[in-house]
């Protein structure tokens, strides 16, 4: 099948488009067996921490891998729950290639039957229809594709369903860091947004650290004896106001407060107060220089006797420029013109789990984002994707798969 694909590649622009058309007829007979997988997954809650929905929607994802010929092995994920899943594909060839994406969703228990799975002019709705679940029968109908075809070039294609993406990975990102170090390339596939007219894959992605300002100051009766107390709340606002300053447009890190709390009666100079922060950036140094900066700024208090601490708490890192993601965005976006279409390569501010498949010491391997569906309203009661992507995607997998199982 790839011999033969290499063959005509030579050929004129249309005899190419022609060359591929097993491709479009393999991928276009999956696009309503993907809505029905789609359905299944769609239909069974699994929010982060959700044991029974995951491991129900671990034992369908098993089911479909195992019925693809994959060998499946699982690894719980400590923390929240519910198993990591790995299957593994055996082919012909010598490239390895990793599909990955989460199965776990931000909903509750009880979304799934209240916003059951339903398409409506052109967009199918549900709880994690597109982030991620879409990308889960992206990855599950493309292989689907490549039996039909008959492809096997690859050495082998490894598999990875996590359970816990929406809380930051931490029972996960570890085996994802290990399983993809000796990878050619890694595919993730979360869902990509529909800008009308534009469709997009991601080649970098913001990190994500946690902050924490903590102050203690001295509790008193606010009407008998304020001079007694230390207002924590008035200590906190002085410090959130001068700790306003820790971005740095040019570098695009941002840090926001977007949390308080404090006090606890109206008659009581409170004695504690808290703030949490979201801070996002691309520059790895950024996680030293906004902590002394913090530290540093910190000492400047308003009040006396009053003790504040500040720390950053790391979170998922970013997935940084590299020579290799680019490749791979060049490469699909030459996939997608086979179809006519076009395709963007894109910065996105959201940390993903495609930074924790990246080595950013070895700048190995190659890893692309976003090959999931297209669509919006994600984590919310909107979320959407839209049916007409189905079939590009396919396409792209399928191709990308192709094409990255060639040795040069
Ligand atoms: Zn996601």
């Amino acid at each position: 099948m790839l011999a033969m694909g290499l063959a005509y590649g030579l050929c004129s622009a249309n005899a190419q488009a022609a060359d591929h058309q097993d491709v479009q007829d393999a991928v276009e007979q999956q696009r309503a067996p993907l809505l029905s997988t789609l359905e299944t997954l769609v239909n069974v809650d699994s929010g982060t921490g959700y044991k029974a929905g995951l491991s129900d929607v671990e034992a369908m994802l098993t089911k479909h891998l195992k019925a693809l010929g994959a060998q499946v092995e699982t690894y719980p994920a400590e923390t929240y729950g519910g198993n990591t899943i790995v299957g593994r594909l055996k082919g012909d060839g010598s490239r390895k290639i990793m599909l990955m994406i989460h199965y776990d969703t931000v909903f509750d228990e009880g979304a799934a039957t209240q916003r059951a799975f339903r398409i409506e002019d052109g967009r199918a709705y549900g709880p994690g229809v597109g982030d991620a679940k879409g990308g889960a029968a992206v990855i599950l109908h493309s292989l689907e594709a490549l039996k039909t075809l008959g492809f096997d070039d690859y050495g082998q294609v490894t598999v990875v369903f996590n359970p816990d993406e929406e809380k930051g990975s931490p029972g996960s990102h570890e085996l994802i860091h290990e399983l993809s170090a000796d990878q050619d390339a890694v595919l993730v596939f979360e869902p990509t947004f529909a800008d009308p007219g534009v469709d997009a894959v991601t080649v970098v992605t913001k990190g994500i650290n946690y902050a924490f300002l903590e102050v203690k100051g001295r509790a008193s009766h606010a009407g008998g004896a304020p001079e007694e107390g230390r207002n924590a709340i008035m200590e906190l606002s002085h410090q959130l106001l001068q700790l306003n300053e820790l971005g740095d447009a040019d570098k695009e890190t941002t840090l926001n407060w977007t949390i308080v709390e404090g006090g606890v009666k109206r008659n009581v100079i409170p004695e504690h107060a808290k703030a949490e922060g979201d801070m996002r950036y691309f520059d790895s140094s950024e996680y030293q220089r906004v902590l002394k900066e913090a530290q540093s700024i910190t000492k400047n208090q308003l009040i006396d006797d009053t003790e504040v601490e500040f720390h950053l708490e790391k979170g998922r890192p970013p997935l940084p420029e590299n020579p290799q993601s680019q490749k791979l965005a060049e490469q699909a976006q030459k996939i997608y013109q086979e179809l006519g279409q076009t395709l963007q390569a894109v910065e996105i501010g959201g940390g993903t789990d495609a930074a924790y498949a990246y080595h950013a010491d070895s700048e190995k391997p190659a890893v692309l984002e976003s090959l999931g569906l297209v669509g919006g309203g994600y984590h919310s009661d909107k979320e959407f994707v839209l049916v007409d992507s189905i079939v590009p995607r396919l396409y792209l997998t399928t191709r990308m798969i192709m094409q990255l199982s060639e040795v040069d």
